[in-house]
């Protein structure tokens, strides 16, 4: 975990406190999902597995296409994110999501067992009843 003054993982340059932890605290406090864009929700889900919540990954997933149960892999940390577009406003009822994201192994990692890299993908996000949903991605 991370304190609110730590800087977001997101990579907005904001700290966690102003930035994706407002989203993850009103879930945690009222299971509320309150990210106002689709850029906003990849960038709270993108936190939420740098600092593994996968209660936040599994609510925001939509319910046709969300896995029954989520396993964050431990070996790696996800450190960084580029969007590269977002389209999709508050009021929009469909948007996307062109990103990259970037990982490393865990530390402690044995040398010889290490990796890193980025993956990119477009996410597809759907708003139903005033709430953002991640719905699914195609990796490039
Ligand atoms: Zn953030």
């Amino acid at each position: 975990m991370i304190d609110s003054t730590t800087r977001c993982p997101c990579g907005t340059g904001d700290t966690y406190g102003s930035c994706c932890q407002r989203y993850h605290r009103q879930f945690a406090q009222t299971g509320a999902l309150t990210a106002p864009t689709p850029e906003a929700l990849m960038r709270s889900r993108f936190t939420a597995f740098a600092l593994n919540l996968p209660d936040y990954l599994l609510a925001t997933w939509h319910p046709t296409t969300r896995p029954h149960s989520l396993e964050l892999d431990e070996s790696l940390r996800w450190y960084r994110l580029d969007i590269l577009k977002a389209t999709g406003g508050p009021f929009d009822p469909q948007g996307t999501v062109h990103f990259a994201a970037y990982y490393r192994s865990a530390p402690g990692t044995p040398k010889s067992q290490k990796v890193g890299g980025l993956q990119t993908e477009v996410s597809q996000f759907t708003r139903e009843k005033g709430v953002w949903y991640y719905l699914d991605g195609a990796v490039e």
